[in-house]
């Protein structure tokens, strides 16, 4: 026998278009449901188009989505640097990384000192003339695909370049207009192994990054059309003996994923909001706006749920992204997500 359980949220008048499953629709006659708008989009620079398509969501409603295909470079900004070449570079030279939660510099210093910053002698990234031991060729990071440790990068910074991943299209499904369930589901990919991928330090704000849930792995794509990705699998990546630079707009490329975020540092294109509030970013994958954490005074929102979402009558319901260093961008997807 099933107990039903419909609840009424606060003030929020719900109607339930059914109690019997966890996709059951959150619909409500005076929330305001705003579309993705396609124009938002940096489709300019070529390669890159929107189309509309018959799609099915997570659950089980027969919509409509925009199509987007693109090569996922960024064309708002410069992407890398990553490695640095040897250790007197500086951050002007090299990218980011996270430690303790936090978005530092991987510069030369930095990859010099990691046998002191990880407590562990077997740190060595460079040689005996203060180069930095890197990833070399786009067959390096074919090698490295999937998230591959091999021997051969131990003590190697790893980096792929834009003109690695020249050919590769991208295809996203967006709902035009995004259904909001009872339920959220929860995100997919990336996740740690058991036991723990987290850098040590406070835990950050939400629930922990990449539970291997059923929904996308990708939680969102920018205006230029880079995902913002699964959290980078840090463990993994240290226990190699390795590390992969983000750029200072939080990416970096694998011959998986192509160009992705593991941060949000506000290099993209941002869209303004008239009433102080944060800056739109992009879209979720279940087609909720996605914005920046803090709006114009330097505040977070207070009353985001588990998903980091809230709603507000000029936005319909959206997210804020977690903090760059988080590892993370949103706890969980509140609305459906393409089948
Ligand atoms: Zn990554
Ligand atoms: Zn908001």
């Amino acid at each position: 026998m099933k107990y039903l359980v419909c609840a009424s949220f606060g003030s929020l008048f719900l109607l339930l278009q059914s109690c019997n499953n966890q996709t059951a629709r959150i619909s409500d006659p005076d929330e305001v449901v705003v579309e993705v708008n396609p124009s938002h989009f940096l489709t300019n620079g070529g390669d890159f188009t929107i189309e509309t398509v018959a799609c099915t969501l997570s659950d089980g409603t027969k919509t409509k989505c925009y199509k987007i295909t693109t090569r996922g470079l960024a064309t708002d900004h410069a992407m890398g640097p990553w490695c640095p070449e040897t250790i007197s570079d500086g951050p002007d030279k090299s990218g980011k990384w996270i430690k303790d939660g936090e978005l530092v510099d991987a510069d030369g210093d930095f990859l010099k000192n990691l046998a002191t910053i990880y407590d562990d002698p077997t740190w060595i990234m460079y040689d005996e003339n203060g180069n930095i031991k890197r990833s070399e060729t786009k067959e390096d990071c074919m090698k490295l695909a999937g998230a591959t440790l091999l021997d051969e990068f131990t003590n190697h910074c790893i980096e792929c370049l834009p003109s690695y991943i020249s050919e590769m299209s991208k295809t996203y499904l967006l709902p035009v207009k995004p259904v909001r369930l009872v339920e959220p589901t929860t995100l997919g990919g990336g996740g740690p192994p058991p036991g723990g991928e987290r850098p040590s330090g406070p835990p950050p704000s939400g629930p922990p990054p990449g539970g291997r849930g059923g929904g996308p792995a990708s939680r969102g794509i920018a205006f230029n059309g880079v995902v913002f990705d699964a959290p980078a699998p840090l463990s993994l990546i240290l226990s190699g003996y390795t590390i992969a630079p983000f750029d200072d707009a939080g990416g970096h490329i694998n011959m998986d994923a192509g160009y992705h975020y593991h941060a949000a540092t506000g290099a993209t294109k941002e869209i303004e909001q008239p009433d102080g509030h944060a800056p739109m970013i992009g879209y979720a994958m279940d087609g909720f706006g996605l914005y920046a954490r803090l709006n114009t005074a330097g505040e977070e929102p207070t009353d985001l749920d588990d998903c980091r979402g809230h709603y507000d009558d000029v936005r319909g319901y959206h997210y804020h992204v977690d903090a760059a260093g988080k590892n993370n961008f949103i706890g969980c997807f509140s609305g459906a997500t393409v089948r």
